[in-house]
């Protein structure tokens, strides 16, 4: 463990995340940024060039095996958030700042969205695990009650940032300005993703979003509204579910309301016209009141992977069948493989 290999450890992390960010967010807002670390075990933070990191985030995963054995798992999610969450505040924080308490969420949530992000892109092969966790760990930091039997979603909507704390909910400023904020992002990314069409651009409507955000917001603070405004210029024809232009359903599900779907997902294979296989798929959705509309991303595994085939709208507590037509059988179809949708 020599300090010029942990260096090494940190600034490489460092690197592939302003590359990440760079393609999805645009040029970084400084030329240059440091990284330095900080005696604090748990904590990072992040100023414009200049990012602090906890001694923790030097030491590579066989490292803190060796110092630490079986730690748990919460420490080890933390290490792997925080370099990419904090390089990602050179964007979110300082490229673009925040309008009020209500808005926060959309420096601290991008951030936490963009570590999950630099787990999918910048790991490598083996990146599936790492990422699905991590989405995992979000999910739960939004849905897990506390002694009180309350859970940060419950406290209140996302909006409301810091004023959802209280002594009956001290989590729920982090579950949702960090986790939800993080969630709402990664769900317009899944309702923006094209699943058809070239296979090298299929986020890009979604990263168009990202750069105009930026772009628009260099003299001004983003607020959840004008946030809202990039979102609606660049949704797809699908998102536009009351065909006035708006994402007011989304926001008001997602931003301004506290409601969270169940699924349950069946599906039978039956063989189609010219040897092709028809997946007959149903979801069902319930929990949520007559209007909450969703779109729900299927999978197939044909051997090699889970490969995205489409989405599937529902609203209300209601069940909708779709029919897919596939070239060849597939090991197993699933719904939401990557927790792309936040669900019980
Ligand atoms: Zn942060």
């Amino acid at each position: 463990m020599s300090p010029t290999a942990m260096t090494k450890y940190a600034l490489d992390q460092t690197r592939a995340q302003m590359q990440v960010c760079t393609i999805f967010f645009g040029k970084a807002p400084y030329d240059s940024v440091y990284i330095t670390e900080q005696p604090n075990f748990n904590f990072g933070q992040s100023w414009p060039s200049l990012v602090y990191l906890p001694i923790s985030a030097y030491i590579d995963s066989t490292q803190r095996w060796m110092l630490f054995g079986q730690i748990n798992t919460k420490f080890n999610g933390f290490v792997q958030e925080v370099t990419p969450h904090e390089v990602a505040h050179q964007w979110f924080g300082h490229g673009v700042g925040w309008a009020s308490y209500h808005d926060l969420w959309l420096s601290e949530g991008f951030a936490e969205f963009s570590a999950g992000l630099f787990l999918q892109q910048a790991v490598g092969k083996k990146w599936e695990k790492d990422y699905i966790d991590f989405w995992e760990r979000q999910r739960v930091r939004i849905l897990e009650k506390n002694n009180f039997g309350v859970s940060p979603n419950d406290a209140g909507p996302l909006w409301l940032g810091l004023r959802l704390n209280s002594p009956r909910s001290a989590q729920a400023y982090q579950g949702d300005t960090y986790s939800k904020g993080a969630y709402v992002l990664l769900m317009l990314r899944s309702l923006m993703y094209a699943d058809h069409g070239p296979a090298d651009n299929r986020d890009q409507a979604f990263i168009d979003m990202m750069h105009d955000f930026m772009e628009s917001h260099h003299d001004s603070p983003a607020s959840t509204e004008s946030f809202k405004a990039i979102a609606e210029k660049h949704m797809t024809k699908q998102m536009d579910l009351q065909q006035n232009g708006r994402l007011d359903w989304f926001f008001n599900e997602w931003v301004y309301g506290t409601q969270v779907p169940r699924y349950s997902f069946k599906y039978e294979l039956q063989p189609a016209d010219g040897g092709k296989v028809k997946v007959h798929a149903e979801l069902k959705q319930s929990e949520v009141d007559d209007h909450f509309a969703m779109f729900v991303p299927v999978f197939a595994d044909f051997g090699n992977g889970m490969v995205r085939l489409g989405q599937m709208g529902v609203i209300g507590n209601s069940t909708r069948a779709v029919d897919f037509i596939l070239d060849r059988q597939p090991k197993k179809v699933a719904l939401n493989s990557y927790k792309d949708i936040l669900e019980r």
